[in-house]
């Protein structure tokens, strides 16, 4: 089959063996699938990945047991071995022995078949689009962030970085009633907000005061929680969503001096997200810049690497 592989390089393979899903696993032909900067992480070096690439999907279950068979899905990303200390105490997205879709030990599914257990799958309802429903696995991580920490109306909360992720969280958070501002260095990027209604702040006419309840750092740069620790109160909370292959050293003291909690935050809870699509609560269609054929892949991931992309879909059957 057809798959979009990362083996030190980044190229479309003609001839990626077929998944074989063993017992409980569900083969799903991927209809639509989106290119998340975590994708674009791996091809830096982020997890040491090889293999098939692509997390975010939405597809038809060709093969699975009766319960799921035909119907049209987005999977959750950790699979996980529902034995260990994490899976026994309710927390299995942390399983130690999970294997994660298209980021760690697993083929991923940007490729025309994809295999992942029946237990990690939800049913889309027919009233979304494929071109939604690939946004559920990165809007349920914007909904991680809302069950991760109480944010109430009046609340002063920065989104700092309007790019992919920095756009869900965004439109998540304005439902809450808190006093939202979103920040980036790039016009363009905030333009979605303005048009929203959502504050924005452009970096360079930022003047730090401290005197925020929570920031969300999206921004997917080391530099992002540098700039979070300045605008955070003392004894407020800073999230941390970016995932990148840099490891450069930073100076914590600011966190011990003024009391911060620091947050990390990972994936989070796919019904929630799928019911915000289908209350049309959150627009996700017109964050896509493009959409091509998986056999443009890295034209694709090189289009979703550029500063004024956002969402970029690969289309990979009907
Ligand atoms: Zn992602
Ligand atoms: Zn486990």
């Amino acid at each position: 089959m057809l798959g979009l592989v990362y083996d030190g390089k980044l190229a479309v393979h003609k001839n990626v063996p077929e998944p074989t899903p063993p017992k409980g696993e569900a083969l799903i032909r991927v209809t639509h699938a989106g290119i998340c900067a975590t994708d674009l992480e791996i091809t830096r070096g982020y997890m040491a990945y090889r293999g098939v690439l692509g997390h975010e999907f939405v597809g038809r279950v060709v093969r699975g047991s009766r319960r799921w068979e035909s119907k049209r899905v987005v999977g959750e990303i950790n699979c996980v071995c529902e034995r260990c200390d994490m899976c026994r105490s309710g927390i299995s997205t942390h399983c130690r022995h999970r294997t994660v879709l298209g980021i760690a030990g697993r083929d991923g599914c940007f490729a025309e078949l994809v295999s992942l257990p029946e237990r990690n799958l939800h049913e889309v309802p027919d009233t979304l689009s494929d071109e939604e429903a690939v946004f559920v696995e990165p809007l349920a991580a914007a909904f991680q962030i809302v069950k991760q920490v109480r944010i109430e109306p009046r609340m002063r909360v920065v989104v700092l970085g309007g790019g992919r992720l920095g756009m869900l969280a965004a439109q998540v958070l304005v439902q809450t009633g808190c006093r939202l501002v979103v920040i980036d260095a790039d016009e363009q990027k905030l333009a979605f907000c303005d048009k929203k209604g959502i504050q924005t702040i452009l970096v360079e006419d930022l003047v730090p005061r401290k005197d925020h309840d929570v920031v969300v750092e999206c921004t997917g740069s080391p530099n992002g929680l540098e700039l979070a620790m300045q605008l955070v109160r003392p004894r407020g909370q800073i999230v941390l969503k970016s995932t990148h292959a840099t490891d450069r050293s930073i100076n914590l003291t600011p966190l011990v001096l003024d009391e911060i909690e620091l947050i990390g935050s990972r994936c989070g809870p796919f019904p929630d997200a799928l019911a915000a699509l289908a209350r049309r609560q959150v627009d996700v269609l017109s964050m896509v810049t493009r959409v091509l054929p998986l056999t443009k892949g890295v034209e694709a991931m090189d289009v979703a690497a550029r500063p004024e992309s956002m969402k970029v879909l690969l289309r990979i059957a009907d």
